[in-house]
């Protein structure tokens, strides 16, 4: 099975993808981690993501779709992969196809404006790539990964500010998507509820039929 997930910026890809990733055994390819670490290691590619990042905008497509490309032709996506924050623009789209990747399903993530600028406020991540909610869905012990006992921190994206602009980025280069992949008869869309377990349980159904 071969997926992508998108939604805007906070609709709870990464937490879906994690559980998705558990329950069938494949891996998920988050760009968005692979940029931090790469800003945390103090790399040539993180130096350049970070203002870009910093400022709620895309990071140039070519750099994106280098770094799927050495993921995709690894040995770890042969029985299949989710693409959590990956393509985020036509370009991206067109990208993937022309390296002859089959995709299987693109799930759509709905959550409104409104509700993901409350929503940012209180998430909290994980260098690990685990990311959690102080009221949604929180860690056991306050401020330490459940995963690897990091500290958690707020990603200096989520400010009220960059959110607001990453919207903006996200209605404009990202959504667009939508229309790609239902033409091609793939799109599925779910709406992200209150509930984290709820949304899950709707990301399932919803991915049974092309699971079969
Ligand atoms: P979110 O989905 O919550 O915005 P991500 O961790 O997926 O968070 O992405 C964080 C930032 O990394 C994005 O705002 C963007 O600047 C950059 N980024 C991630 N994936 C891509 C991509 N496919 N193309 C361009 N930029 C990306
Ligand atoms: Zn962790």
């Amino acid at each position: 099975m071969n997926l992508i997930l998108m939604g805007a910026p906070g609709a709870g890809k990464g937490t879906q993808s994690e559980k998705i990733s558990e329950k069938w055994g494949i891996p998920a390819i988050a760009t968005g981690d692979i940029l931090r670490a790469a800003i945390k290691a103090g790399t040539a590619l993180g130096k350049t993501a970070k203002s870009y990042i910093d400022d709620g905008k895309l990071v140039p497509d070519e750099i994106v779709i280098g770094i799927i490309q050495e993921y995709l032709t690894s040995d770890a996506c042969k029985n299949g992969f989710i693409l959590d924050g990956f393509p985020r623009s036509i370009p991206q789209a067109e990208a993937l196809d022309a390296m002859g990747v089959r995709i299987d399903a693109v799930l759509a993530l709905e959550v409104a404006d409104e509700k993901i600028i409350k929503r940012m406020s209180g998430r909290r991540v994980c260098t690990c790539g685990a990311s959690y909610h102080v009221d949604y869905k929180p860690s056991r012990t306050e401020g330490i990964c459940d995963k690897c006992g990091a500290a958690l921190y707020v990603r200096q994206d989520d400010a009220p500010e960059t959110v607001t602009k990453r919207l903006t980025t996200y209605h404009a280069q990202t959504e667009p998507l939508k229309a790609y992949y239902a033409a091609k008869g793939l799109l599925v869309t779910v709406e992200g509820q209150e509930e984290v377990t709820d949304t899950t349980r709707l990301v399932f159904e919803a991915l049974a039929k092309f699971t079969v």
